[in-house]
């Protein structure tokens, strides 16, 4: 199992790390160690700037490569909500110096995804909101994306093949934050809580 993430794929969170809007998907890949189980996170000791950033999160259901953008959406069926965490003061030192930033988003637990749902049972756009101790901090929209699952999947498929159960994480919109010990955060995904992520 793979776990992909898009970077910069809305427009005003792209503004709010000053960063460009690429014009072609952004990848970077998480180990699937970095896969949390849990509905806790500790703060591992080596940042002091843990920020979240909530996804909608594409599950593969089959495998492919080279996949055509037309033929891109009979590769997913399912959507969740996930959170990619982030040591931002070790991704801002690793930009500085023009390095790879993995270790700021791939270490154990950095990934967090609610319980998969069928897209044809969500309203499309799909819209999805993150709250931190009650406080609306995130909100999204399939809309905003920049580049859509479809072309995101395709764009994947040229580089690396796609593997039933691989993970796509679709990008951040605006708002991303830091927590501290004692937060917690709720995922709102089409108007339904799907999770609530306690940091410990
Ligand atoms: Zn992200």
């Amino acid at each position: 199992m793979k776990i992909f993430c898009i970077g910069r794929n809305y427009t005003e969170h792209a503004q709010e790390m000053n960063s460009d809007v690429p014009s072609s998907p952004m990848i970077f890949m998480k180990p699937p160690t970095a896969l949390n189980k849990n509905d806790f996170l500790y703060i591992p000791d080596f940042t002091s700037d843990l920020n979240y950033e909530a996804e909608l999160v594409i599950k593969i259901k089959k495998h492919g490569k080279s996949i055509a953008v037309k033929h891109a959406s009979r590769y997913y069926d399912q959507v969740g909500l996930g959170i990619d965490f982030t040591a931002r003061d070790l991704q801002a030192s690793l930009k500085e110096n023009r390095h790879p930033w993995e270790i700021a988003k791939g270490f154990d637990n950095a990934a967090y995804v609610s319980p998969f749902t069928d897209i044809e049972n969500i309203e499309k756009p799909i819209s999805f909101s993150l709250e931190k101790n009650g406080k609306l901090v995130q909100q999204g929209n399939s809309s905003e994306m920049v580049f859509n699952f479809d072309s995101i999947v395709s764009y994947i498929s040229q580089y690396f093949t796609l593997q039933m159960g691989d993970l796509i994480f679709t990008g951040t919109p605006q708002g991303v934050g830091p927590v501290e010990k004692g937060d917690i955060l709720n995922g709102i995904l089409d108007g339904e809580q799907v999770f609530e992520m306690k940091v410990r």
